[in-house]
């Protein structure tokens, strides 16, 4: 694995990876997950970028705390990391140490070179998978695709990939993410023998416990951690904060604008006829995105909307989003819908 992936990875704030592992954190302690702990023994140096419990010694950096909380070996924990945030890990075989050295820019870039991208997005293509994914399953309007130049392709491996680009707010690339079309039909069948089989009532009134969306699936978890490839992909180097920047040049004063949490609920919100942009994780969020945002409501009177996931990461990105945009309204989903997506392919 690339030295310089692991330094990024290892540089993610700590406080943030703690919270996509389900760990409350408040005042740099949280409660510790490696002991019976009630007394926030877990506590965070952020200057160093680690963690340590003082009762039971559990201590390391971001990517010790992925492999220990969720047992995961480490370049699973360094591949669990960059999925979560937006760094590209590259594939398992690098290049080998010859190649390396002949292709020495191509290992060390670390920074995105939109022009070797572009082109893919001037003329989008959509396959067959693609074409079901966002036209059938997701029933998207096909303006919407057009408008975010959504276009797909296929690997050498055969693996299908809805490729979405991220602009600012000039309309320049900034980031791009592929979304592996194959992976949710290896979800579906994993998933369809453990509780959250729609067979299985119970599953959709009791709510998760904190941190345990990421073991949902159990076996089926596993299986899908020992497929090859990943679900979403990134170009090493890309920026991926905010998405569908361009929307923002299309606001008009006081119109709304509402924030979801994924590229795909932001595009079910525009099916919808509202304005919206897509926050994967606050804790990401640069300053200069949240003086974007806020600004906004001073220039435009904008309105910030949120309808968040009915799980606990849901609520915790509003609750984060609500310290930067104090005027973020909450909008609750019905409670058969665990997102905007869900919610908007529903037939009512
Ligand atoms: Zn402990």
């Amino acid at each position: 694995m690339n030295p310089d992936t692991i330094l990024r990875l290892r540089s993610l704030p700590i406080e943030g990876v703690a919270e996509r592992l389900g760990l409350r954190v408040a005042r740099h302690k949280s409660l510790c997950p490696f002991h019976d702990d009630h007394h926030a023994s877990l506590t965070f140096n952020t200057r160093r970028n680690t963690y340590r419990c003082f009762a039971c010694d559990a201590h390391g950096g971001t990517i010790d705390l992925v492999m220990n909380r969720l047992h995961k070996s480490f370049p699973d924990a360094c591949r669990w990391l960059a999925d979560a945030s937006n760094i590209i890990v590259e594939e398992y075989n690098p290049l080998s140490p010859t190649l390396k050295n002949q292709n020495s820019q191509l290992t060390t870039q670390n920074s995105f070179d939109p022009s070797r991208y572009a082109r893919h997005f001037e003329h989008p293509w959509l396959s067959d998978e693609a074409r079901t994914f966002l036209f059938d399953e997701r029933r998207l309007d096909p303006r919407v695709v057009r408008w975010c130049r959504l276009t797909s392709w296929t690997d050498r491996q055969g693996t299908h990939w809805l490729q979405t680009p991220f602009f600012d707010q000039d309309g320049k690339l900034i980031g791009i993410q592929n979304r592996n079309l194959d992976y949710k039909k290896q979800t579906k069948e994993n998933l369809v023998p453990t509780n959250t089989s729609p067979s299985n009532p119970q599953s959709h009134i009791t709510p998760l416990p904190t941190g345990e969306r990421l073991f949902r699936g159990g076996a089926g978890g596993r299986a899908l951690e020992a497929s090859a490839v990943p679900r979403f992909r990134f170009p090493y180097g890309s920026r991926c904060t905010i998405y569908n920047l361009p929307v923002i040049a299309m606001l008009r004063p006081k119109e709304p604008l509402y924030i979801t949490e994924g590229c795909s609920d932001c595009w079910a919100m525009l099916s919808s006829g509202h304005k919206a942009v897509a926050i994967p994780s606050a804790t990401l969020l640069s300053k200069a995105d949240k003086d974007l945002l806020s600004n906004l409501s001073d220039r435009l009177g904008t309105t910030f909307h949120m309808y968040p996931d009915r799980d606990a990461p849901g609520e915790r990105l509003f609750m984060q989003l609500k310290e930067v945009l104090p005027s973020l309204e909450h909008h609750q989903l019905p409670p058969d819908c665990k997102d905007y997506s869900d919610y908007y392919t529903k037939p009512m």
